[in-house]
């Protein structure tokens, strides 16, 4: 992949930081399952989520089949960050960033794997669990649900996720090879 070319393609986007590594870098844990389990609306409720999209280990097998790595981030300023209807109804740019980097690396012929931020919404309602997923190619299952643990790696770059005050900040990982 010609990554100065996509470099400077990016500096056109709203992205607030990034970072390139390798996947084999990340760190796969149970213990993010768990969270998905016990405390997400939408465990369950669609093929983007747990248990939907395998076990943490097929996840971990699906992702280590791109080499390499792309997270983003973007922000956004909301009135009340813990209202969390305000919060989610921000996501809707992020989604549209994601996409459009997708795009500007398979333009150049280079096969990606997106992992994003929630669940999917781009349905009204998701064809889980009595039909397959009807956009598989538009549907980026959230990063958490494939059992990684993020904020570990954002850490590891200097990638911020906690601006403080109302500030959301979103994640996107770009598997690709
Ligand atoms: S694209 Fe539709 S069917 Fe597929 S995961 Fe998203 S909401 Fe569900």
């Amino acid at each position: 992949m010609d990554r100065e070319l996509l470099e400077r393609q990016m500096a056109e986007l709203p992205i607030v930081q990034y970072e390139f590594f390798e996947t084999s870098e990340l760190i796969f844990s149970s213990r993010v399952r768990y969270v998905c389990e016990t405390e997400c609306p939408q465990y369950g409720k669609s093929w983007a989520c747990p248990p939907g999209v395998g076990g943490v280990e097929a996840c971990q097998e699906r992702c280590q089949r791109y080499p390499h790595a792309l997270l983003i981030t973007s922000m956004t300023e909301v009135s009340d960050i813990s209202d969390i209807q305000e919060t989610l109804s921000t996501r809707g740019p992020h989604e549209e960033l994601t996409r459009q980097v997708n795009s500007l690396i398979r333009r150049q012929s280079v096969e990606t794997y997106v992992l994003s931020t929630e669940s999917c919404a781009v349905c009204e309602t998701c064809a889980y669990p009595q039909e397959p997923c009807r956009h598989p190619e538009r549907m980026f299952p959230c990063v958490e649900s494939h059992g990684i643990l993020i904020t570990e790696t954002a850490e590891r770059y200097g990638i911020e996720f906690q601006a403080g005050g109302n500030i959301v900040t979103w994640f996107s990982l770009i598997l690709y090879q």
